[in-house]
């Protein structure tokens, strides 16, 4: 089946993110936010140009079929002859199951329907935007590309906890995160630096969310994030791994509900809890509160002691890769994590780590056993090339 436009949807509770690609290039991008309220639609052209820019109706922003059908209209102001060829979604959890991207099918629909109570916040969005997707769309093909699919490949010791057998069996396992930031970022290396792309490699995808991976011959060794998004580094107002303790003790000993405990854990921590400014990485970088410092501080120091635990489990590092808002953009995070880590063959040059990496930028010294690099993202474009690799083959 030959595939020119791919239409690639993030659908997430109130909102439903949009690019639109021909051939590898993004042609169109936006968003729909606030659907169940007070809806609004934008979308520009990869030049800049505004497509559309407009409060949505109640009708409109009724649910997500509704939203898609005002999507498809902007596609035609961008195109009045445009053909969506296949459409491609990004899935957050895929289960135990899942390690590759899926056609959609009655029986993949099902079981993705079955796990959708292990990311109640997510998965049911997703696939609302699928059955929206069939009917704004119909008869054209849908991919569904998990973000735990690229953490399929661990072992048992780096996907099971150490909670009786039988809670594995019954799906409680680390899953990760971000998985089509590490697809990318991995099929990425063999263009920007091939001598490393298949060796042992660390990846720091620092955004709002943010995890990490040891990543060995393009396959996942283990990852920070766990059976949820809350595991592992400490996000924007994520707490990342705490002893699970502290949840017993809160509500047994200080009577907070579950959904108290909840909010805390992911609304009210992070770099928001400990800076007690603000969860953007910015705001706390150019603030001049000692409790930002401390904050920022505290974030470097936590990526250093889940980089030494993967780094372990890898059985060493040849590279370092940082991505993600934060890890794309910001010098001083590179910087203060890479700090006293020459133990580990990991040497900054800090005038190449002073920029953003608008594009692939290698930022260690000459002398560094370890290659550092700041990588762009594109998660929407993976789910692009998954969703093309699977329709021609059709
Ligand atoms: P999301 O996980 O929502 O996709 P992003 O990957 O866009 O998030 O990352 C958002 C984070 O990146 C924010 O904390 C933001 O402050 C940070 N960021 C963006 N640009 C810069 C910059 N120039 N310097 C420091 N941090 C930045």
């Amino acid at each position: 089946m030959s595939i020119e436009t791919i239409l690639v949807l993030n659908a997430g509770s109130s909102s439903i993110k949009f690019q639109l690609f021909k051939g590898e290039a993004s042609v169109l991008s936006g968003q729909i936010d606030g659907l169940g309220a007070k809806a609004w639609i934008k979308a520009k052209t990869a030049e800049g140009d505004k497509i559309v820019d407009r409060a949505m109706t109640d009708d409109e922003a009724k649910n997500h079929n509704s939203a898609l059908g005002v999507l498809l209209e902007a596609l035609k102001a961008f195109d009045p002859n445009l053909e969506v060829d296949a459409i491609g979604h990004r899935v957050v959890h895929g289960g135990p199951n899942m390690s590759e991207p899926q056609l959609v099918t009655p029986e993949v629909l099902a079981e993705v329907e079955a796990i959708s109570s292990m990311a109640p916040l997510h998965n049911p969005h997703n696939l609302a935007g699928v059955a929206g997707a069939g009917a704004a769309f119909e008869g054209k093909p849908q991919v569904l590309c998990f973000d735990t699919a690229f953490h399929r490949s661990q072992n048992f010791n780096n996907e099971a906890y150490a909670l009786p057998l039988s809670y594995y069996k019954n799906g409680y396992r680390r899953y990760g995160m971000h998985g089509q930031s590490y697809l990318y970022i991995s099929r990425e290396l063999h263009n920007v630096a091939p001598e490393i792309a298949d060796k042992k490699v660390v990846v720091a995808h620092l955004g709002n969310g943010a995890s990490m991976t040891a990543i060995e011959n393009g396959k996942c060794i283990t990852t920070t994030m766990g059976f949820t998004a809350l595991d592992g580094l400490a996000m924007g107002t994520r707490c990342g791994t705490i002893d699970p303790g502290i949840l017993l003790y809160m509500m047994q000993e200080k009577d907070m509900s579950v959904d108290e405990v909840a909010h805390v854990l992911y609304k009210e921590s992070g770099m928001l809890g400990l800076s007690e400014i603000s969860q953007d990485m910015r705001e706390l970088e150019n603030s001049n509160d000692p409790k930002a410092k401390q904050a920022l501080e505290y974030y470097d120091n936590r990526i250093k002691r889940e980089l030494g635990g993967l780094v372990a489990c890898m059985g060493g590092i040849d590279a370092l890769i940082f991505t993600g808002g934060i890890g794309e953009n910001s010098a001083k995070t590179r910087a203060g994590v890479c700090k006293g880590l020459e133990f580990l063959g990991i040497e900054l040059d800090e005038a190449a780590n002073d920029r953003r990496a608008s594009e692939a930028i290698t930022i260690s010294a000459s002398s560094s056993k370890v290659k550092v690099m700041a990588i762009p993202t594109n998660e929407e474009a993976m789910i692009a090339a998954q969703t093309r690799e699977i329709c021609e083959a059709l």
